[in-house]
């Protein structure tokens, strides 16, 4: 029939059109495959010893989308939730009355547990269909952490992670209230699709439209009715397109509400990461609520032993904030700070994995092959530095460019809030240019937003981007190492 196959092409195309954008952005928020390709160009060896973040990662060739405003959002969240420390939210949280939690057209009472109906009111077929959200109203005054898993509908360890976290739970050990959304994307989660029935990204799409495209509504439904009313949010994700991570948090680290917020999930690893534009960590961060991502495992499937770190860090993290009673899920609390890099391959065929999730890797090391199944051509793929194996991607069938790899390397905080701040002006200028501004306007720009009237502004020697002309010295002082980061695919 020639009117289905017509259907079939317009969603064979449709979805090929999501992929890519998919990639448009990882490009604009990984800056490290540029670095990792200039590095290579220039033969020099390893990421440490690249010492010009400002040089190496302006390379601008991608055909990006238009950012720029996301960026904007993610500058001003810098701004707004500085001011909110998670304890402050917390104190006056106690300070109020505790009484009945009202949510989703609800009155819980303390001291209850309760499964609600979140209606976004926008699935295929035109009926109605709730989503549960599960909600812990504790016997105690504290925070309100919410959970968000299977915003991809293709990732289910987080939505195992907040079953088993909030499975055991009591209202009367609990002070403060957890609400949980274990499956987000409902309408993804049925067909095994990491994206929504319009073929769009729901992690692209917050803080949502109440009248934009099918993705847009859900999230507005889901910022308006549920988000707003969290004090943090941990958003549950996996690795895509067959890769996988290693149980880590990615969090912007400039941010300090986000940077106390991720301190808290014991030695789990913390990746710096500044989150994608329309990404619900994103959106709720500059709405005040400091947020991070749990990336767990791969797509599809279940990793049992990665899920179990994963509710681990969870459990943790209600321990330290005193929501559950302090307890010892965590021998040794201090997180681990890392900066990460992607690697690709430069050639497509079968990779084969020479090394495992968590291993870690000495420089030169050989860390998987790729081989051409027609010219038997073979790829190594080789650390460029110290690692530890962050994330990698199953054995499989690759193209040229694909990210294989996620390798990190240890570093203070301070060095990566201070690499954070240096991508955050970078990826500023550089979507100035592809818009056609010049680099003064997206610096100006820029300052306005971090320092609205009303606030005092920043100093100058911490919140002041480099100048371009100081790039060559960036590396001699005392500004740490060139930091990529990846964010594939929150
Ligand atoms: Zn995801």
């Amino acid at each position: 029939m020639p009117r289905q196959l017509l259907l079939l092409l317009l969603g064979l195309s449709l979805s090929t059109y999501a992929t890519e954008q998919e990639e448009q952005y990882e490009e604009v928020l990984n800056p490290s495959l540029h670095q990792q390709q200039n590095a290579k160009q220039a033969k020099e060896p390893t990421a440490s010893q690249t010492g010009n973040p400002a040089a190496e990662i302006i390379d601008g060739d991608t055909g990006l989308p238009d950012p720029l405003d996301s960026i904007e959002t993610v500058v001003a969240g810098a701004a707004e939730t500085s001011e909110i420390a998670p304890e402050i939210a917390a104190d006056s949280e106690a300070e109020a009355a505790w009484g009945a939690l009202s949510l989703l057209n609800t009155e819980l009472s303390p001291n209850s547990t309760a499964t609600l109906d979140w209606y976004s009111g926008h699935l295929p077929g035109g009926f109605e269909l709730a989503t549960p959200v599960v909600v812990v109203h504790g016997k105690e005054p504290g925070p309100r952490v919410c959970l968000t898993a299977a915003i991809h509908g293709d990732e289910v360890n987080g939505v195992e992670i907040a079953r088993r976290v909030v499975q055991n739970l009591k209202a009367e050990d609990l002070k403060g209230t957890i609400i949980s959304i274990p499956v987000v994307n409902i309408d993804g989660l049925w067909r095994k699709d990491r994206y929504m029935s319009d073929r769009r990204d729901l992690n692209r799409a917050f803080p949502g439209d109440a009248n934009g495209s099918t993705a847009s509504r859900v999230a507005h439904s889901l910022f308006t009715s549920i988000i707003r009313h969290c004090d943090s949010v941990i958003d549950l994700h996996s690795g895509s397109m067959f890769r996988e991570n290693i149980s880590q948090l990615r969090a912007d680290l400039t941010l300090p509400a986000v940077a106390e917020l991720a301190s808290h999930f014991g030695a789990i690893p913390v990746l710096q990461s500044i989150a994608p534009p329309g990404s619900l960590r994103g959106a709720a961060t500059a709405a005040g609520i400091p947020t991070v991502v749990m990336e767990v495992g791969g797509p599809f499937t279940v990793d049992v032993s990665l899920v179990e770190t994963g509710v681990k860090a969870l459990r943790s993290y209600l321990s330290a904030i005193d929501m559950l009673p302090r307890s010892f899920f965590w021998s040794s609390p201090q997180p681990v700070f890392y900066a990460s890099e992607w690697l690709r391959s430069r050639q497509g065929g079968i990779l084969i994995n020479k090394v495992t999730l968590g291993q870690r890797v000495n420089q030169g090391q050989l860390l998987g092959e790729i081989s051409n199944p027609i010219t038997d051509e073979v790829e190594m793929l080789y650390s460029p530095f110290d690692a530890v194996v962050l994330g990698r991607a199953q054995d499989q069938f690759v193209s040229a460019g694909y990210a294989v790899f996620n390798l990190g390397e240890r570093r203070s905080i301070e060095d990566l809030e201070q690499q954070g701040e240096i991508i955050k002006q970078q990826v500023v200028e550089k979507n100035a240019e592809h818009m056609g501004l010049s680099k003064d306007n997206a610096k100006h720009s820029e300052t306005n937003i971090s320092s609205p009237a009303e606030q005092p502004a920043p100093p100058a020697s911490s919140e002041e981007p480099p100048a371009e002309s100081s790039a060559t010295t960036l590396g001699e002082q005392t500004t740490p190492k060139p930091l990529p980061q990846g964010n594939e695919h929150e």
